[in-house]
This record gives structure tokens, C-alpha cells and sequence, in this order.
């Protein structure tokens, strides 16, 4: 069995990962808050979960994996969307729920087997924060349940920032009814035309931290294995989910895993800045969602990672002539089932090892480049194997194909033909042993960009992300 190994945040170190029941291995991914489309940022840790998933899957079984990811439709967020819309929060957060499928199913993520709803688990909630209370950690004040920071020694621990640090560092909300400036909100009120239940503190809504705390108790149990979230949720959110439910008395998660942000040429994606766009816009411009996946798997989780054009163009090259090497060798349902039987059908280990050494996606692709050169499709048959369980590939009889892009559009029937006649050339001086010539032409080609791909003996080509026809000489 593969040893896979985690940076855990909580130890500060890369880990042995030994799950607490090999046939039952835990999950918790903080999920959206569903008021609007999902930003580009907001896919980098599903897909990251995405790859853990596949790869404890394929280390335990199928069947001996549990992974939850929530949905937040309770939040002032979506309060402030629904008054300004003049429209119900079921419909918003219906409609948004969607859109996040249908972006998320479109990078190849598959779905949690649990995607809880904070609305579903008010009354869990609720019967944790009075626990809170009965045990000295939480208090009630003006219809208020208040999380008493100072009762948990440990507060702090996961972020390394002590309380005093965290009242200086951050912009607390300060309120009469509170003992503590740290202190957070478990319960709070709700006006008129306000979402809101009954609870023996009144009419009122959760916080937003208890939700994940009261969601993984149900669903995961007192204990589990992996709990991630974006670095910007290690505090506050997830030193209050630990908080919470430490003092309710479960050991909650022993492996925390966070990834760092996402930033757009450079700079930090924000709406002032104009450089913030959705996972849709990506789409909706033509964007392939399996390039969208491996420019995003291309940098190691744990490092900041930066969209560019750039990195944009080299994906679609990639994926273009993986996708035609598995078309060209004929890859389908039949072949992989003769493979199968052949016993080639299996993970390369070298690609497990590296992707099993904390999730290192981006070493994991620079093997996938080398698999790909095999002549054969039982040379390929590693390269295949980790195609599908890195998610480029989830149908063998829908292979996707990548058309259109900017790449494409130089592309008129005179460009083809001098590629075409420019490999003929390369072809005939192979054959007749003009090493010389067949040079000079494979620097044409690169010159102009073109990539050139041997599939079973014939070269295939594609455009390469600097592509440029005027370099290809006489037409
Ligand atoms: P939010 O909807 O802002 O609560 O974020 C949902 C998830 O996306 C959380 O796990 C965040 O940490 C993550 N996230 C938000 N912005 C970014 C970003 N720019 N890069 C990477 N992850 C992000
Ligand atoms: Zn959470």
C-alpha cells in the first residue's frame, strides 16, 4: 500500500498519513458560501480535494472513503443578495448551489458523498452550543450565545498567534455583551425578514463557525482523519471549529491541510482591481475546464499560484496532444478492458509516489510527460491509468477534445498544409539518413511553435502556446 504523506498545519511538518480506520478514511472541506458564482480561487481547493479523494480511493477502496464538503446557505451575505434582488434566499441559494455543480462537475471534481446544507443542521447546532454552555465554554448574553475564548487553553494553537496577538492583529467586533473582544458568535438574533428558528435563546440564526463543527460531528463522527480550507480560513474559522469542538469533547481532526491563495498575473484577484473572474467566465470564453484543472494542478498546493495567460496556452498544448496520443492509440472502453487483462492496467509507481508525497500534483504532471512517450498502448497504459485517476480522463468512450482557443484560430488550410509538407520533408530526410535537413526543418518547426508528437510511427502536431505561422517560411 502506498504511504501517502501530508503537511499537516497543525504540527507544522509532513507526516506519515495513517488513517484512524483504513475502511472508513474521513474528510472535511470547507465548502462555499452560496450567494454567487464561484470565483477561480474558490476551484483550487476542491480540485486539491479532488486529487486526495482519488488518491485515497485508490490506496483503501472505492467504498472506504467519506468526503464531505458543505454548502453555507445561512449568511448575511446572502440576506444582503436576497434584499437587493427583491428575491427568496431558497431561490439564491438554490440557483447558486447549481451553478457550483454544473462549474465544479465541468473541472472534472467529482461530488463529495455528502454535501450538507447549513439549514439541514440547525437543531445539531443548536444542541452543541447548549453543551458549549453546560460545560463552562460558552455563555448566553442579550440573545446571544457567545464562545468564551479564554475557558480553551489551546485557543490559538493551529494559526501560532496567541489571544492577545489576535485582539491587536485583527479587526474584532467589539460589543457591549461581550466578555471577551475574542469571543465569536455561536447563536444571534434575527430581526424581521431576517432567516431564523426558535431556540431557547430566541428567534434567531448560527454563526457561521459551528456549522462545520456540528456538520462533521454528524457525519464524520467525534473524530476524523482530514479537515482543509483555504490559508485564509486557519484563522479565524478553523481555530473556532477546533475550539468548539474540542470543548464539546471531540478529538475532531488530526490532519489539517491548507492551501495557499490564488493570485492572477502576479497580483491579488479582486473585483477593483478587474482582474476577478468566475469559474463560468473561464468556460464561457472557451476555456477548456480539463486546462483550467491542470493549470491549477500545476503548482503544489502549499505555494501561492498565479493564472496566466502563459500557463493557460502551455495546459492547452499539454492536454492537445495527450488527448491525441490516447486517441491515436485508440484508447477506449475495449482497450482499457484488454489492458486489464494484459495486467498493465495498474498505477505507475513512481507517479503514485510522487502524488502520494503530499499531494505533489505538480511532480506528478512532469512524470505524466515522460509516460506519454511510450510507442505503445501497453507502453501508455501507465500514462492512461494516471490520465483517469488525476482526472483528465472519466469516460473512456468520451475522450475530450480540446478544439477551438486562440490557439486555433491561425490555423487556415495553407498554415496545415505547409506543417503537413514540412514533416513530409522531415519524414523523407530521416529516411534517406539527412540528418542535416531533417534539423534544419525540426528548427522551422520549433521556431514556429509547432509541437510535434510520433504516435505509432506517424507525427502528429499541434499548436504550441507561442505558435506563430509567419515563421514557417514560404507558404
Ligand atoms: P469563500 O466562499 O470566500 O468562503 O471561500 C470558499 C473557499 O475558497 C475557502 O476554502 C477559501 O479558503 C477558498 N478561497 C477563497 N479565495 C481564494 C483564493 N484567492 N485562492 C485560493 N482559495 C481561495
Ligand atoms: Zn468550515
Amino acid at each position: 500500500m502506498t504511504q501517502i504523506r501530508l503537511h499537516n498545519t497543525k504540527t507544522r511538518r509532513k507526516e506519515d498519513f495513517d488513517p484512524i480506520d483504513p475502511r472508513n478514511v474521513r474528510m472535511y472541506l470547507c465548502g462555499p458560501t452560496v450567494y454567487d458564482r464561484a470565483h477561480l480561487g474558490n476551484a483550487r481547493n476542491v480540485l486539491m480535494f479532488d486529487v486526495l479523494f482519488r488518491l485515497l480511493r485508490l490506496t483503501y477502496g472505492k467504498k472506504s472513503v467519506t468526503y464531505v464538503r458543505n454548502f453555507t446557505d445561512v449568511d448575511d451575505k446572502i440576506n444582503a443578495k436576497a434584499a437587493e434582488t427583491r428575491r427568496e434566499i431558497g431561490d439564491i441559494t438554490a440557483e447558486t448551489i447549481g451553478w457550483y455543480h454544473d462549474d465544479m462537475d465541468a473541472l472534472g471534481a467529482m461530488r463529495p458523498t455528502h454535501e450538507p446544507r447549513a439549514t439541514q443542521y440547525i437543531a445539531q447546532m443548536i444542541a452543541m452550543s447548549q453543551d458549549l454552555i453546560a460545560k463552562g465554554h460558552a455563555y448566553e448574553a442579550e440573545g446571544h450565545v457567545l464562545f468564551a475564548v479564554e475557558s480553551y487553553s489551546e485557543y490559538g494553537v493551529l494559526s501560532g498567534r496567541s489571544i492577545d496577538d489576535m485582539i491587536a492583529g485583527a479587526r474584532v467586533e467589539v460589543a457591549p455583551y461581550k466578555r471577551n473582544p475574542m469571543d465569536f458568535v455561536l447563536w444571534k438574533p434575527s430581526g424581521d425578514g431576517q432567516p431564523g428558528w426558535d431556540s431557547p435563546w430566541g428567534y434567531g440564526r448560527p454563526g457561521w463557525h459551528i456549522e462545520c463543527s456540528a456538520m462533521a460531528l454528524d457525519l464524520l463522527g467525534s473524530t476524523f482523519d482530514i479537515h482543509g480550507g483555504g490559508n485564509d480560513l486557519q484563522f479565524p474559522h478553523h481555530e473556532n471549529e477546533i475550539a468548539q469542538s474540542t470543548c464539546a469533547g471531540h478529538d475532531f481532526a488530526n490532519v489539517w491541510l491548507h492551501n495557499e491563495m490564488l493570485q492572477v498575473e502576479g497580483k491579488k484577484m479582486s473585483k477593483s482591481l478587474g482582474n476577478f473572474f468566475t469559474v463560468r467566465d473561464l468556460l464561457d470564453q472557451g476555456v477548456h475546464g480539463m486546462v483550467i484543472r491542470l493549470v491549477m494542478l500545476g503548482t503544489h498546493y502549499g505555494k501561492p499560484m498565479d493564472w496566466t495567460e502563459k500557463k493557460k496556452g502551455e495546459a492547452e498544448a499539454a492536454l492537445r496532444k495527450w488527448y491525441g496520443i490516447l486517441q491515436g492509440h485508440g484508447f477506449s472502453p475495449a482497450l482499457v478492458k484488454a489492458l486489464k487483462a494484459e495486467g498493465v492496467w495498474k498505477a505507475d509507481p513512481e507517479f503514485l509516489g510522487v502524488l502520494a508525497n503530499d499531494l505533489n500534483t505538480s511532480g506528478a504532471i512532469s512524470r505524466l510527460h515522460v509516460m506519454a512517450k511510450g510507442k505503445t498502448p501497453s507502453a501508455l497504459a501507465g500514462f492512461a491509468h494516471a490520465m483517469q485517476m488525476l482526472g483528465f480522463v472519466s469516460n473512456w468512450a468520451d475522450i475530450p477534445m480540446l478544439d477551438g482557443g486562440e490557439a486555433g484560430a491561425d490555423v487556415t488550410p495553407e498554415v496545415a498544409a505547409r506543417v503537413d509538407a514540412l514533416l513530409a520533408q522531415r519524414a523523407q530526410a530521416r529516411a534517406a539518413k539527412d540528418w542535416g535537413l531533417a534539423d534544419e526543418v525540426r528548427d522551422i518547426l520549433n521556431a514556429a511553435g509547432v509541437q510535434v508528437t510520433d504516435v505509432g510511427g506517424q507525427a502528429t502536431w499541434t499548436q504550441g502556446p507561442d505558435f506563430d505561422a509567419a515563421k514557417l517560411g514560404d507558404l
